[in-house]
């Protein structure tokens, strides 16, 4: 092993952020501004009878706030402390080798029981794993996965949370082209990533009510039924939002690029790039129709091109 890589290692098990206290506990108002930002319209979050209807004790807290709970006050992280000063130890380390660079690479969450009004959260993070050096698409580098473990007042773990980033050495003068960033493939995604290479682009639709979800899923958001099925999207649909990307530049990708959130007309909506536009031309409601990236031999993705022709 190498001295770099010893080093590293020496941080697994370390906890970066100790056992910290969220500075209020769960409550409604927080809730009440994440549901309605969030489009969550669950009466579980905000009614407790509602909520009891469904067998619990009353209104619970999405379990996607779980973070929200123990995130630093603004104040903290204006007075210019270092919350944790061996994780900013291990990043210097990182650095000092040149892997300068950074890309979170994939975050998995686990949710073990509902919080409510009243409870308090807290939460330690320790560093996981430090991978030996891989040679990435962006360079080669360290892939660094930290653990955030949450409880409730009784020191029950509610939750945990899994952060992979990629500490990497960017490449300065790549021989060739890098490939396109491949998707991280599952069992969920890949019928639709295999779709695509047919130049088919799919909606998942609930095979129990019916209902369009996308991204792809294991289990619908309205029903819970796990059966699903397919339709083929008409390709049109509209710009709903969209960013226009210069920096950084990464070998694979064309700059500007154009990375756009397009609402099809079944209404779902997903990310894209844009084809035959020029950035400036671009605008939120602009008609579009589906065309085919072609990336590689294995790698084909859906973009939008402006609608040639007027809807009906
Ligand atoms: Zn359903």
């Amino acid at each position: 092993m190498s001295e770099l890589l010893t080093r590293l290692r020496a941080f697994e098990g370390r906890t970066i952020v100790p056992v910290t206290w969220g500075p209020d506990p769960v409550n409604t108002p927080m809730i009440r501004h994440w549901a309605e930002t969030m489009g969550d319209t669950n009466p579980v979050y905000l009614d407790d009878d509602a909520a009891r209807a469904t067998g619990r004790p009353g209104a619970v807290a999405p379990a996607q706030m779980l973070q929200v709970w123990t995130m630093r006050t603004y104040a903290d992280k204006m007075s210019g402390a270092d919350p944790s000063p061996v994780w900013t130890e291990l990043i210097a380390t990182l650095d000092e080798a040149g892997f300068t660079s950074v890309v979170a690479t994939d975050s998995d969450q686990e949710f073990f029981a509902e919080l409510r009004p009243g409870d308090r959260v807290s939460t330690t993070e320790v560093v996981e794993s430090v991978s030996a050096e891989k040679q990435t698409g962006l360079g080669a580098g360290h892939f660094v996965t930290t653990l955030k473990t949450y409880r409730n007042g009784d020191g029950e773990i509610v939750g945990t949370q899994r952060w992979r980033t990629l500490r990497f050495r960017p490449a300065e003068r790549p021989a060739s082209r890098a490939l396109r960033p491949r998707p991280a493939l599952n069992e969920d995604n890949a019928s639709w990533f295999a779709a695509a290479r047919e130049h088919r682009l799919v909606i998942q639709r609930c095979a129990a009510c019916g209902v369009l979800r996308h991204p792809t899923g294991p289990m619908c958001g309205e029903c819970r039924s796990t059966d699903w099925d397919t339709v083929d999207a008409s390709g049109r649909g509209t710009v709903y939002t969209f960013v226009v990307n210069h920096h950084p530049k990464i070998d694979a990708f064309d700059y500007p690029l154009i990375v756009a959130v397009i609402e099809l007309e079944e209404g779902t909506r997903l990310i894209a790039n844009m084809t035959g536009v020029e950035p400036a031309d671009v605008h939120i409601g602009m008609p579009v129709e589906l065309d085919w990236i072609d990336v590689d031999p294995e790698l084909t993705l859906p973009a939008f091109r402006p609608a040639t022709r007027e809807e009906n």
